[in-house]
């Protein structure tokens, strides 16, 4: 008939409860933070993968204007373009 002593075990039953629960949640926490740092890391994995394709912009050697990919020749001048061709020095 100790009302007191029931309500004092059922809050000790309580906070015995709270430090598996408080665990329960932190380690859902460093899951959940675990999993957005994978995810982040996937996401940059997944960006840095594909290497920007270099942009080969061809230029004509003879008067430097840029040539389309593909062009054989120089839509200026007409002379024959070369592949990897580096634009020219202009000051
Ligand atoms: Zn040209």
């Amino acid at each position: 008939m100790n009302f007191f002593g029931i309500f004092t075990q059922d809050s000790g039953g309580d906070s015995s409860m709270l430090l598996p629960t408080i665990l329960l949640i932190i380690f859902c926490v460093i899951l959940f933070l675990a999993v957005i740092i994978g995810v982040i890391l996937l996401l940059v994995y997944a960006l840095k993968k594909p290497a920007p394709p270099k942009k080969e912009a061809t230029y004509c050697a003879n008067c430097g204007t840029k040539i389309i990919k593909g062009a054989s020749f120089c839509a200026q001048c007409g002379a024959p373009v070369q592949e990897n061709q580096e634009p020219p020095i202009t000051k």
